[in-house]
């Protein structure tokens, strides 16, 4: 296994919480304690009541595929083993969405409305990332 090439999260106040939370394995978003709308990505400010007060509260990660594309491309080298690759939008149930990608499963069997769940890829020691495999009835 040679060094991980591709892009890493550039983690920032806001969305270092997120990030921690992969590298435990568990699913963190940010909840106004206001309102209690969830939102994403993490920000300062409640988009929906303007609040300044928020809490970080565990999800499990379940949701569905809301849009979806299959990468056939390599935009740059690091992808080229990867090809082709699902990027995807994720609704979760708590209603956010999330870029990320769909495995285990072949790119032509993902769809609209699609069942999945969290799944953690380790891709060096400091990062883990979020990828989503379909749920299995
Ligand atoms: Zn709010």
């Amino acid at each position: 296994m040679g060094e991980y090439e591709k892009p890493l999260p550039i983690p920032n106040e806001d969305t270092k919480p997120f990030w921690d939370s992969l590298k435990e394995h568990r699913l963190r978003i940010e909840k106004c304690c206001q309102c209690g709308q969830f939102r994403f990505p993490p920000r300062i400010i409640c988009p929906y009541c303007m609040s300044l007060e928020s809490e970080w509260v565990e999800v499990k990660g379940e949701g569905r595929v809301y849009s979806f594309t299959v990468v056939h491309h390599a935009y740059t080298p690091a992808y080229e083993g990867a090809l082709p690759y699902v990027v995807a939008i994720v609704e979760l149930e708590e209603g956010i969405r999330l870029v990320t990608n769909i495995v285990g499963c072949k790119p032509e069997q993902v769809e609209i409305g699609m069942r999945v769940e969290l799944t953690f890829e380790d891709v060096t020691p400091e990062f883990t990332l979020h990828r989503f495999r379909p749920v299995t009835l």
